[in-house]
């Protein structure tokens, strides 16, 4: 899709207000449905235009600009979509007449665009990413709210040097520790790990921290010049888990494999022995856990100096594959790699 820019309010001299730059992606945010307590629908049908027509109190924070990335639902995400969008943040972030971003998206895959950008963006400026869980039509629609939030945090200088942020139901994400836990809430997002960065009531905003992690302008990642990233596959670990699994990804080219253990990244001693295998061949194994919160320490219950495997540490599965795929964008040491991951 075109990425066109529209002007959504006025640009005239006199209008001294943050300029803030909204990129559309889709989602349930500009979603639609038949009726407005229908629970189907579909994600990623209004322009941003239309959604920020639905919340004109945003003309009084901010100069906002438009342009649509992409009209999808997030489960449709790729990383062509998010590189272009780290790219084109970097683009408009390195202009000094514009004070942060918002990106709206869907939330199923919100978590894995916000670690992205959050290891990508060269920024110390505010990139905020929102979304809603009820489509721009249903009773109580949360994305209005979601959007001037999201704009009054981007438009706020105390937002910048936290890395890429998510703002949903007034709480305000850091990309690190944020996570999805129901299905249809508003309330879904939380972050169980480490905590908020803040909260956001109205526009008004309240910091407790700043990440503890590297990010944005302290990352060492670089999509510049980068078309595509390697493969990298995630494997559920659950009871009895057939082990040829892991074949079937080396198989099928994967240069990296991340499990989504059992508990502290456990997996059967079937598919330990051929994970090892695959990670003597050269293929990168991570350990990540299936459990919503809590670090994957290393050679806890598996020996990972033993075998050559990665720990997550603090990343869940779909986020330590997205560290995974940067990192393995250039020759690393297993050790190099592991510190990755205690580092981002
Ligand atoms: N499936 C939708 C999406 O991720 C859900 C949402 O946005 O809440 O795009």
């Amino acid at each position: 899709m075109a990425t066109t820019g529209t002007l959504l309010t006025s640009n005239s001299p006199g209008n001294k207000l943050p300029r803030v730059i909204i990129l559309a992606t889709g989602g349930t945010i500009a979603g639609a449905a038949e009726s407005s307590t229908q629970t189907g629908y579909v994600s990623g049908q209004m322009t941003v235009a239309a959604m920020l027509a639905a919340v004109p109190e945003t003309n009084d924070i901010a100069r906002l600009s438009g342009e649509q990335l992409a009209n999808v639902g997030s489960q449709d995400m790729t990383f062509k979509i998010m590189i272009t969008l780290a790219k084109r943040i970097n683009e408009l972030l390195a202009d000094e007449n514009i004070s942060g971003v918002v990106v709206t998206h869907g939330t199923d895959t919100m978590e894995e665009t916000a670690h992205f950008l959050n290891l990508t963006v060269k920024s110390r400026k505010p990139v905020v990413l929102t979304g809603a869980m009820r489509p721009a039509t249903a009773v109580s629609a949360d994305g209005p709210l979601n959007l001037f939030n999201s704009v009054a945090v981007a438009a706020d200088p105390q937002a910048a040097e936290r890395g890429a942020l998510v703002v949903m139901n007034d709480r305000i994400h850091g990309a690190h520790s944020l996570t999805k836990t129901n299905t249809t809430s508003v309330e879904t997002f939380l972050s169980p790990l480490n905590g908020l960065i803040g909260t956001v009531n109205y526009g008004h905003t309240r910091y407790f921290r700043k990440p503890f992690r590297r990010h944005t302008f302290l990352s060492e990642f670089d999509v510049d010049g980068v078309a595509t990233l390697p493969r990298v596959d995630i494997i559920y670990a659950c009871i009895d888990m057939p082990a040829d699994l892991i074949d079937g990804s080396v198989a099928g080219g994967a240069r990296g494999i991340v499990i989504a253990g059992d508990g502290n990244g456990n997996m059967n001693t079937a598919t330990l022995e051929r994970a090892a295998r695959a990670a003597q061949q050269g293929v990168v194994l991570v350990r990540s856990s299936r459990v919503p919160t809590g670090r994957v320490g290393r050679n806890v219950e598996v020996d990972d100096d033993r075998h050559g495997f990665i720990a997550s540490d603090e990343l869940n599965p779909a986020k330590a594959r997205i560290l995974l795929m940067l990192a393995l964008l250039k020759e690393r040491s297993l050790k190099d790699i592991q510190q990755l991951f205690f580092d981002y």
